[in-house]
């Protein structure tokens, strides 16, 4: 049997940082000294400080992530931004069709999968969220909407160096309610199933990362079911210390 993917804790700063937010990242890169045999990190904040942030973490264990690329190298695209621009300002990863995109910009899969696309072109690893709504969780739709959004969000060259898949239940992002152990692990074997149906051997190392309220509290648990190849963390990524807590849970 293969072995197990290696984890991958993502900070999802969202629409929050300032440049005397560079504290907070120093922080991370002197607490990840000892973290970085056993996972990845990568940090992704607002697009004004990936530049800063990629300087201040050169030639450290943590890669430093945009949360969203237009599908265009470049062009008349008012307020966007590029993969290629992303990986000239020194980031390694992008964040792609996050549920709040999905909600607030109206994003589809279709578009997902072409930043994807783009993501792949410019040399960016593309993280790429999916998960169900409470509307269609109550209508005991989850596992259709994400295995769906994954067909569809997905580009039909996936591999573990381009691609990692988050899982966000959208009722539990900045909630602080999570699903219980055993409704992760459904979700995660079913998008290992597909993954692997799909991919071949290659989709069993795709990272599945689990997102949605993971704290320093409930992230040992959450990060050892199965399939949960580590974890996009939200809210408790601003703080230094407790994206170092969940990191270290995941070892
Ligand atoms: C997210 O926005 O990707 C997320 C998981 O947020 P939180 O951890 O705050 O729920």
């Amino acid at each position: 049997m293969a072995s197990a993917p290696r984890p991958l804790i993502a900070g999802n700063w969202k629409m929050n940082g300032l440049q005397r937010s560079a504290a907070e990242l120093r922080q991370v890169i002197e607490g990840s000294g000892d973290l970085v045999a056993a996972l990845d990190l990568i940090v992704c904040p607002p697009a004004t400080l990936v530049a800063s942030f990629a300087t201040l973490a050169k030639g450290s264990a943590v890669a430093i992530g945009g949360q969203d690329c237009h599908a265009e190298a470049s062009g008349a695209f008012t307020g966007n931004i590029s993969a290629e621009m992303l990986k000239d300002a020194g980031a390694g990863a992008v964040i792609l069709g996050h549920s709040e995109r999905r909600t607030y910009h109206r994003e589809t899969d279709r578009e997902v999968r072409a930043k994807a696309a783009a993501a792949k072109r410019a040399g960016l690893k593309a993280i790429i969220c999916i998960g169900e709504t409470n509307d269609q969780r109550l209508g005991g739709s989850t596992l259709a909407i994400v295995a769906t959004q994954l067909q569809e969000s997905l580009p039909d060259d996936a591999a573990p160096e381009t691609v990692v898949v988050a899982y966000e239940p959208v009722w539990a992002i900045g909630t602080g309610v999570t699903p219980t152990p055993d409704d992760v692990a459904q979700v995660h074997g079913l998008i290992r199933q597909r993954l692997t149906e799909r991919f071949g051997p290659t989709g069993e190392q795709i990272r599945i990362l689990y997102g949605g309220s993971v704290k320093p509290a409930n992230a040992r648990e959450l990060l050892h079911i199965g399939d949960v190849n580590g974890a996009l963390v939200g809210g408790a990524s601003l703080q230094a210390e407790d994206f170092l807590a969940i990191a270290r849970a995941a070892r």
